[in-house]
């Protein structure tokens, strides 16, 4: 479903992606772990075209089914997406190859990011109505069934700051699927999560990723990463170190640098 070769980001004078290569399948879970300021929080946002690459290429294969309807189901998945987006970022980009790969993503943020003046219904129709210019009737029914769906109908009329933080970020997630992405991207979804409130969050993700969703995860949680990745990727200094089955990668890494990182956390 994604193919990425050879990004590069620079902010400044730093190189913070050297030269990352990445592929997805349709259904897999990739967990990026790596120390701080490593560049991870930076390939999600390269893939969601939050940051604007210096070089390299991101694929985002067209999917079959893309005529198939019905956000939040493994069905809708990528139901804006009949053609491949291909950009190599060496070259001039369009505001419309942009777009395209903005529409196949959809990011969940460590920090919610929801907007503190809109409800919750508003937060989640927002994309869907103002960007991808759907109809605001169909669009509510869907939203409105993934609130019900994560236990949040009674919050439907509430605003962000009166919710808990783990209700929020399963409004984070709920905005993300009612989106219709292809591919789903979690920036350290619990990270600012009081540890009570981690376990929902971390179910619903397990959940979604039981149902085939593509994700591409973030997260800190080792046993997290473990239990819902198909692999993990380890970066350290802008690069992809190595990549593997979890079990493999986190109990026999290969490379000594992977080694020290998780000696430091285990
Ligand atoms: P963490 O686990 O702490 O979130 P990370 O691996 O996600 O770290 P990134 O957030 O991708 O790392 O940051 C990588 C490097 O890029 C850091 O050195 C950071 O300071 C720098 N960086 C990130 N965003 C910007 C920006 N907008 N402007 C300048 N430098 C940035």
């Amino acid at each position: 479903l994604l193919r990425v070769r050879g990004l590069q980001k620079r902010f400044g004078n730093n190189l913070v992606l050297e030269s990352v290569d990445l592929t997805v399948h349709r259904g897999q879970v990739l967990a990026l772990i790596g120390p701080s300021g490593s560049g991870k929080t930076t390939i999600l946002r390269c893939l969601n075209g939050l940051e604007l690459p210096d070089g390299g290429t991101i694929e985002v294969l067209a999917t079959v089914d893309a005529d198939r309807a019905g956000a939040g189901t493994a069905e809708g998945r990528g139901a804006n997406s009949a053609e491949t987006v291909s950009i190599d970022f060496a070259a001039k980009t369009t505001p419309k190859q942009l777009a395209a790969l903005r529409d196949r993503s959809a990011m969940v943020f460590q920090h919610y990011n929801l907007f503190p003046h809109k409800t919750v219904l508003q937060n989640v129709i927002e994309g869907p109505v103002v960007v991808q210019r759907r109809p605001v009737a169909e669009v509510t029914t869907e939203a409105l069934a993934l609130l019900d769906r994560v236990g949040l109908t009674a919050k439907r009329d509430s605003y962000p700051f009166e919710l808990s933080g783990g209700q929020q970020q399963r409004v984070g997630i709920v905005r993300a699927l009612a989106l219709r992405p292809q591919l789903l991207l979690f920036d350290e979804p619990t990270s600012a999560l009081d540890p009570e409130l981690v376990g929902d969050v971390l179910r619903l993700i397990k959940e979604l990723a039981d149902e085939g969703w593509t994700m591409v995860i973030v997260t800190h949680e080792l046993e997290f990463a473990r239990e819902v990745a198909h692999e993990i990727a380890f970066v350290d200094g802008g690069n992809i170190v190595e990549r593997g089955d979890p079990q493999q990668l986190l109990r026999h890494p290969r490379h000594e640098r992977t080694r020290q990182f998780l000696h430091r956390l285990l």
